[in-house]
């Protein structure tokens, strides 16, 4: 018989626009089936995990196909709704299949030429004797030279064929795969310790007691362990080990005797895992009004429509919840809890926990690579301890899901949800939709501030809107008191940054041993340095835009690309010493708080102190229990978060957000003001929010202020109607890169030209956008209005044509377009 030969069409990790076809070698073709994992060679030395997307017997035209070298798996590594899921999404956010598959897939499933790996543990910590001997030699090489690439672990292996036994490395928590490393906190673990059940029991314990006579240090510590839980004599609770220690006075080593012994058993949990056991006792019962929204929610279930529920802030959606994942856990099903930030993750994972134990996981990118792959084959068998329950950022979209019953969107406005860079450039929650209709799951967005899309959606009975309009516990919402600078300023009555009204509030909120936030939407010292005789501001040198002060380190910091340098002495202009700081972050807030309210212990929560993923913990956790009575802070603080003593929230100044050029800008501010506002007065005591603004007249503000979504919504909406903006037209931005401007420009006026033959008055633009350079590159933006009646396909295939036949007649080398659909900014 004639034999065959197999080609697989694979897709690999890469923006590039096709699939690859590779030979499948003989003895492979047996095993190899479409969705498994392979390993293939590519360009001159490098090396890929790709998919196998399909199997066929036609050799490619135009090259010699190469062989696949090996198989990562026997089942298939995704699955067919997973492909498809990846498949509308490069055809929706106009990407490539190789793109979603890089962001879809952790690290360590997807390892390549690329891949650096590093140990976890030290080789003392390890038991040796359960390691293969090539194993020990990879982690006897990591001991010595910290980072290993894949190239080197097939030399000190001598094999070729080295994935499969790095990833069996990477699931025993021995070594982590490239995005780990810049994780500094990974390794943080609790050891706990554990007394084995056959040294539990009376007679058992006695025995045991007996035995360590000769052994004081051994039986001291048993002892201590035995006194934790006075009078027990079986089923002890774990005991951590740092406190058995610390207890005792005793070291380490003389636990390792008993580990040795097999009298203790210890368990390394990551710290962040260990909050919350299930505790059948944690019964919420539901208000009436949350009763009702709660059944209003399943109505919308039973017709199939998505659920939109707009509760006001500290309504109580979080229990609502609760109960619509307790149904599907009743179910068997697997539910998805999505957060916009990891910031939200750390009080609503406690919450969670009370009820679901375990079962609840998170996942993020923040998170360690070996936890993400945990989550990711926990989730993929479905398994009732661990994969039931995910509670994550955007990228949980990708995790694969087996019996999807529910998603939850929480906080369904927030921008982040929306992946801007690189693509696929994703949002969330419409991904979401899109998951939920794939698995015939329910889904609920909810929002005290809903998008206008969502809201759009809902009105025109796309989604069902179910209402929760009084808080929990009948606590009201805080009065919010707009406070006008030009008067303040005029009578010279500022203090520094602060109004008087606000620094009275303060001081009264302190004294009644309350708790403050403040709030301003900009991290840093001061947003700009300027001279004082010429105006020359500082500029980084990459990009268009002025550099910002950061005083602790005493540098001026770029935030786009990070270019930093050190604060000039004088203008380089006019060699003026004269140099001031204009405007504020919360870093000048913190320092201008200290002097005003030395007594006050304040912290501050941006994104320069919480780069490490315990850093939020730590912030909130020292709030939550009083330790820090003033949170100055950025976006972040006003995103969900649950706090009772927390009676005065301050806007330090309303009016650079108001000012924003973009057409979502009162929304945006709207929702902040609103948001922000919501963590005031969350108990009993009603809760006091103060606005400073130049532009008290400000219509957003007084829509803040009478605590009106509906009035704003149907004011702005018209607004958005008549200049034709989202919810009542599609938006896709073209945005060109290119490192000279001539080009650019030549470039962007020929496609756009190209553009408006077929799409007429749809095409806007080329414009330079706010800053039109970032990172050497400069920018131009061709912005695309589609009406909802047109066919989105036709309009995107149209679009990529004209692309092409662009770059046909304008083949310039690094000249980049870039294409967003649905932007959020
Ligand atoms: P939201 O998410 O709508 O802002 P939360 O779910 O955080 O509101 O609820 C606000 C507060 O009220 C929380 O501290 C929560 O524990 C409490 N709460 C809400 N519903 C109940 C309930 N049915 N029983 C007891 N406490 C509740
Ligand atoms: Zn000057
Ligand atoms: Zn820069």
């Amino acid at each position: 018989m004639e034999r065959k030969t197999l080609f697989a069409d694979v897709i690999v990790p890469l923006a590039l626009p096709r699939l690859f076809t590779y030979r499948v070698p003989q003895i492979l073709a047996p095993f190899i089936q479409p969705l498994q994992r392979v390993v293939v060679p590519f360009g001159k030395k490098k090396k890929y995990t790709a998919i196998v997307h399909h199997l066929h017997e036609k050799p490619p035209q135009g090259y010699e196909a190469r062989y696949i070298e090996q198989l990562l798996e026997e089942e298939p590594g995704i699955s067919p709704q997973q492909l498809q899921f990846w498949e509308w999404m490069a055809s929706y956010y106009l990407c490539h299949l190789g793109e979603v598959m890089q962001a879809a897939l952790p690290a360590g499933l997807k390892l390549s030429s690329e891949t650096v790996i590093r140990a976890v543990t030290t080789l003392e910590e390890t038991d040796t004797t359960a390691l293969s001997d090539r194993e020990l030699l990879i982690l006897e090489a990591l001991e010595k030279v910290k980072e290993l690439s894949i190239k080197d672990v097939e030399h000190i292996a001598g094999i070729k064929t080295v994935y499969p036994i790095i990833r069996s490395m990477i699931q025993k928590r021995l070594i982590a795969a490239e995005d780990e490393l810049k994780d500094l906190f990974r390794h943080r673990t609790i050891t706990l310790v554990h007394l084995h059940t056959d040294f539990q029991g009376e007679d058992a314990l006695h025995g045991l007691l007996n035995q360590l006579k000769r052994a004081p240090k051994q039986q001291e510590l048993i002892l201590a362990f035995l006194s934790m839980n006075p009078g027990k004599t079986h089923d002890f609770p774990a005991m951590k080990r740092k406190e058995l220690l610390a207890k005792t006075g005793q070291t380490p080593a003389t636990v390792m005797q008993l580990v040795k012994k097999g009298i203790f058993v210890l368990e390394d949990v990551p710290v962040s895992r260990l909050s919350g056991q299930a505790d059948d006792e944690a019964f919420i019962k539901l208000s009436p009004a949350q009763e009702e929204a709660l059944s209003q929610i399943q109505e919308s279930f039973a017709e199939g429509r998505p659920a939109l529920l707009h509760g006001l802030t500290g309504s109580g959606k979080t229990e609502i919840y609760i109960q619509l994942i307790e149904e599907q856990i009743q179910k068997g099903k697997q539910v998805l809890y999505m957060l916009p930030e990891i910031a939200l993750t750390a009080q609503i994972i406690n919450r969670l926990r009370v009820h679901f134990g375990r079962k609840v996981q998170v996942y993020h990118s923040r998170f360690s690579e070996n936890e993400r792959v945990e989550v990711w084959n926990a989730v993929a068998n479905a398994d009732p301890d661990a994969g039931m329950i995910v509670l994550g950022a955007r990228s949980s979209v990708f995790l694969p899901f087996r019996n999807l019953g529910l998603i939850l969107v929480d906080e369904e406005h927030e921008s982040s949800f929306k992946q801007n860079e690189p693509a696929p450039r994703y949002h969330g929650r419409d991904a979401a939709i899109m998951l939920a209709n794939q698995f015939k799951a329910d889904i609920c967005l909810g929002s005290a501030t809903p998008s206008f899309e969502s809201y759009h959606n809902a009105r025109q009975g796309k989604y069902k809107l179910v209402k929760l309009d009084e808080r929990f516990g009948g606590s009201v919402l805080p009065d919010v008191f707009i406070n006008d600078l030009r008067e303040d300023t005029k009578r010279r009555r500022m203090n520094g940054i602060f109004s008087p009204a606000l620094v009275q509030e303060m001081t009264d909120t302190l004294q009644k041993k309350r708790q403050v936030i403040l709030f301003q939407n900009r991290r840093g010292f001061a947003p700009m340095i300027e001279c004082n005789n010429c105006h020359w501001v500082p500029h980084c040198v990459q990009c268009d835009i002025s550099l910002t002060y950061h005083k602790a380190i005493h540098q001026l910091r770029c935030h786009y690309c990070g270019y930093s340098m050190n604060v000039p002495s004088s203008c380089a202009e006019c060699a003026s010493t004269d140099l001031r700081m204009k405007g504020f972050g919360t870093e000048k807030i913190e320092e201008e708080l200290s002097v005003i309210l030395p007594e006050a212990s304040s912290a501050r929560m941006d994104l320069d102190t919480t780069r490490s993923k315990y850093a939020y913990h730590k912030l909130i956790e020292d709030f939550e229990q009083h330790r820090i009575q003033v949170l100055i802070g950025t976006q972040m603080v006003t995103k969900g978060l649950d706090f009772s003593l927390v009676d005065l929230v301050a806007v330090l100044s309303a009016d650079s957000m108001l000012n924003y050029p973009d057409f979502r800008a009162f929304e945006r501010s709207f929702q902040l003001f609103s948001q922000v506002a919501g963590r005031a007065g969350r108990r009993e005591i009603p809760g006091r929010v103060l606005i400073q603004t130049w532009k008290p007249e400000h219509p957003v503000l007084k829509f803040v202020q009478a605590h009106d979504y509906e009035g704003f919504y149907e004011q702005e909406i018209e607004e958005r109607k008549r200049f034709m903006y989202p919810p009542f037209c599609r938006l896709i931005h073209i945005t060109l890169k290119h490192e000279a401007t001539d080009p650019l420009d030549q470039g962007a006026d020929l496609l756009a030209g190209f553009l408006r033959k077929t799409f007429q008055g749809r095409i806007l633009g080329p414009e330079y956008p706010p800053v039109a350079r970032v990172r050497n590159l400069f920018q131009k933006r061709i912005l695309m209005k589609i009406e909802p009646e047109v066919s989105l396909k036709q309009v995107k295939s149209e679009l990529l044509r004209q692309i092409d036949l662009f770059f046909q007649e304008f083949p310039l080398k690094n000249f980049r377009v870039i294409l967003d659909v649905d932007p959020a900014n």
